[in-house]
């Protein structure tokens, strides 16, 4: 017993950062944050409370004066010096994302990567915040806007990128010249805590970059605070519709973006071979827990066996294991509730009787004692199948076979997600027609996973919801 409190005692604790400073919160509650290849208690993270978010939300709103009123290109030279530290510790900031979250270290560095990017976009912020002049558009009469701050801005983000997520808002946000409060997730937050202590190495001033830790308690204070003026939420869509509507109600500009199904459609004259690297890779990536991973492959007409030829040895070859080793392909899931769902998901899809061609619950890391599940392929799914419908949010695959390219396009169309699809074919006339027919957000052609960067992302139906 001594020897356990004395083991949780040594672990590190993830707290807020409130005004330049790591603190605790009022409440005693705790969250347990786990290596996931290892199932072990790798930290513990407050679980904050009404009193927290008020106390963070009070320094954003003092340093919003000041922070707003600084001069852009100063505001644009600390993303310059911020890029320049998260370049100079992002093998460190990878290593703690292939801890928490399980990522493998390249992919986990890759993600850094994409944020990365966002620093750089806001590095150009003096000539994007440009307002606008006309003169004379009466006698004697001009007109200009001005591009300006909000003031306290939110971002609410989920476990599966839990660099690059936050860093698609808050690089943006701040230097645009509003102050931030950051609620990363509970189940990964220790990448929130080095970005709060790189912004203040960048040189912005303590109180425009605040984390809260915790869970729901801490987000609902923040959508019902009034002087918090624009929201953004990224994670699953029943908690991106309740953000949405509290948020939207106590008048705040809101973006909330939902869970995903992303298919894949082959058709039979595509290059299979890259069609299956494709599959492997934004299929298996990160085991499926991606917003944008493929999880539904639509094989037109008789491309399914010629696909299945080339995926099926891929599959068999993914190396297995911790993120913490890069020669993996794919790690385990965040946490064991996690995998048990999934491994619910492929005893559900042998129920539905879909063929169940790969079985990750069989795959020898399972046995393992980190949240592991192995690489899955369903075929001949049916579009009524809740493997089909439903996003698992793991890495399975499931094949829906249908004959025409007309069908595969009202496929894709019908289902509830539309965040993002792709398609395989060497004919330009079909991937012209699909581009233009697909009523989902982001369209590739011949690549995995369409998310472009520096243009609005895209989502539609239940994958985004808007008031901005
Ligand atoms: P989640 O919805 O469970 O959690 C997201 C955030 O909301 C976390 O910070 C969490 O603490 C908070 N939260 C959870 N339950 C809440 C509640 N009842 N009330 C208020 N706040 C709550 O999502 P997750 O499991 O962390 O992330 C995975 C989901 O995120 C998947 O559905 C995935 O598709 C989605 N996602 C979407 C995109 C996109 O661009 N559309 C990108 C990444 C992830």
């Amino acid at each position: 017993m001594a020897e356990k409190a004395a083991a949780i005692n040594s672990i590190r604790t993830v707290g807020n950062w409130i005004n330049g400073k790591q603190v605790g919160s009022s409440s005693e509650r705790y969250g347990d944050v786990f290596d996931s290849a290892t199932g072990e208690l790798c930290a513990r993270v407050v679980m904050s409370i009404e009193s927290d978010v008020d106390a963070a939300v009070a320094v954003a709103q003092e340093a919003f004066k000041s922070w707003s009123m600084t001069p852009v290109l100063r505001r644009a030279r600390t993303m310059f010096k911020l890029k320049e530290l998260i370049e100079r510790d992002r093998a460190e900031i990878a290593a703690l994302i292939a801890q928490e979250h399980g990522k493998v270290l390249h992919d986990a560095d890759g993600s850094i990567q994409r944020g990365i990017e966002v620093v750089e976009f806001a590095c150009g912020i003096p000539h994007l915040i440009k307002g606008e002049f006309s003169d004379q558009v009466g006698t004697g009469v001009d007109t200009y806007s001005m591009r300006q701050p909000l003031g306290v801005c939110v971002g609410i983000t989920p476990f599966n990128f839990p660099a690059m997520v936050p860093m698609w808002m808050f690089p943006m946000a701040i230097a645009c010249g509003n102050t931030f409060v950051l609620k990363p997730s509970e189940k990964d937050p220790g990448c929130s805590l080095k970005w709060a202590e790189l912004m203040q190495e960048a040189g912005v001033p303590d109180g425009v970059f605040n984390v809260v830790q915790g869970d729901q308690v801490a987000v609902n204070a923040l959508l019902t605070d009034e002087r918090v003026a624009a929201v953004s939420f990224v994670g699953s869509t029943p908690v991106a519709e309740h953000v949405y509507a509290t948020a939207s109600a106590h008048g705040k500009r809101v973006q909330a973006l939902g869970g995903a199904k992303n298919h894949l459609v082959v058709m039979p004259d595509a290059d299979m071979e890259k069609a299956a690297d494709a599959l492997v890779g934004a299929g298996y990536g990160s085991a499926g827990e991606r917003c944008m991973a493929i999880s539904a492959i639509v094989a037109v007409g008789d491309s399914a066996e010629p696909l299945l030829e080339k995926l099926l040895p891929k599959i068999a070859a993914l190396k297995i294991g911790p993120g913490s080793d890069n020669n993996n392909d794919m790690g385990p899931l965040i946490t064991a509730e996690h995998r048990d769902k999934v491994r619910a998901y492929i005893d559900i899809g042998e129920k539905e009787g879909a063929s169940l061609l790969v079985d990750g619950r069989k795959h020898d890391i399972c046995a393992s004692p980190g949240y592991f599940v192995g690489p899955t392929l369903f075929d001949h799914a049916s579009k009524e199948m809740r493997v089909y419908q439903e996003e698992i949010f793991g890495p399975v695959l499931t094949m829906v076979r249908v004959d025409t390219f007309e069908e595969a396009v009202a496929l894709v169309n019908e289902h509830e997600y539309g965040n993002g699809t792709s398609i395989f074919t060497r004919d330009g006339d079909a991937a012209r027609e699909f581009a233009n027919n697909i009523q989902v957000g982001m369209v590739g052609v011949n690549v995995p996973i369409p998310a472009p960067l520096r243009i609005p992302v895209g989502h539609l139906d239940v994958t985004v919801f808007n008031r901005v």
